[in-house]
């Protein structure tokens, strides 16, 4: 048994003695209460360290493992829903000039519009990467309906045909763009981008623009401002022009960063030089 001076029977009494002759390793580390109480409370971190690592392997993963689920089939909903209003536009669109029946610019728009029905129908039971390859399909199809539609009206109205033109960019469900006009998002910098007429005329007369908005998991927003979710829809729409337009278009936006690398994998092409540097400079 270790020596106990006199001082540490006055100070802490006969308790000490014992803790000494019950456990003996007090003598190389301390002897004092503050000690035995720091070993207890490392002791007790080490055990909740444990045993947090343990329900996270037992019980976290599937926990984590269910809400990624969740939110997985969440944003299904959201992607669903948005094309299904994308669609009802179309259909209110395309009924609008029904009189033209027989055109074959309005058939094939209609052919298109049957595509995207289809597609949308099968967003909520998709699973995996197949979504997304669904909304691009859909969102694809509803684009070149609209512009099969502008090629029917002009037909219609004896005008030449128009040309292939990027989607309206405040909203592609306004179809092809016919102007650009200079826009500079929120606490971002100017840049010319590809609008409707009627987008065009507002902004002429100070009016915003009539942004598409969306549903997000912090509630309705621009689609612009929903970072990830809707880049493939996006980019859909955007079929057949630069895969890398939307990136340099919307470069500033929550959804400008995402866009690059999803356009490179949606259309399988390697991000442009430049907007890598920007890449590199944002972060
Ligand atoms: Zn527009």
């Amino acid at each position: 048994m270790a020596a106990i001076s006199l001082l540490d029977r006055y100070k802490h009494g006969f308790s000490i003695e014992l803790k000494h002759a019950q456990y003996p390793w007090l003598n190389q580390y301390g002897t004092g209460g503050c000690s035995v109480l720091l070993y207890l409370t490392l002791f007790a971190i080490a055990v909740g360290v444990a045993s947090a690592a343990l329900i996270c392997k037992f019980k976290g993963a599937p926990a984590f493992r269910a809400q990624a689920t969740s939110d997985f089939e969440a944003t299904k909903v959201m992607m669903a829903s948005c094309l299904e209003q994308d669609l009802c536009i179309l259909d209110a669109q395309l009924s609008a000039i029904n009189g033209s029946r027989g055109s074959l610019h309005l058939n094939q728009a209609w052919t298109y519009h049957s595509a995207a029905v289809r597609f949308a129908g099968q967003v909520r039971t998709a699973e995996g990467g197949s979504v997304w390859q669904l909304i691009v399909s859909c969102t694809e199809s509803i684009a070149n309906a609209a512009a099969e539609l502008a090629a029917a009206r002009a037909e219609t109205a004896g005008r030449s045909l128009p040309a292939k033109t990027p989607p309206c960019l405040f909203d592609p469900t306004h179809g092809p763009s016919t102007t650009h006009v200079e826009w500079a998002p929120p606490n971002s910098l100017p840049r010319a981008v590809p609008v409707c007429g009627t987008d065009a005329k507002r902004i002429a007369t100070g009016a915003p623009p009539l942004v598409r908005m969306v549903q997000s998991f912090e509630g309705v927003v621009p689609y612009y401002a929903c970072y990830g979710l809707y880049t493939h829809w996006l980019l859909g729409f955007f079929s057949g022009f630069d895969p890398f337009l939307t990136a340099r278009l919307l470069s500033g936006t929550p959804i400008g960063a995402h866009l690059p690398g999803a356009a490179a994998s949606v259309r399988r092409a390697p991000i442009p030089p430049e907007l890598c540097a920007e890449f590199r400079l944002s972060d």
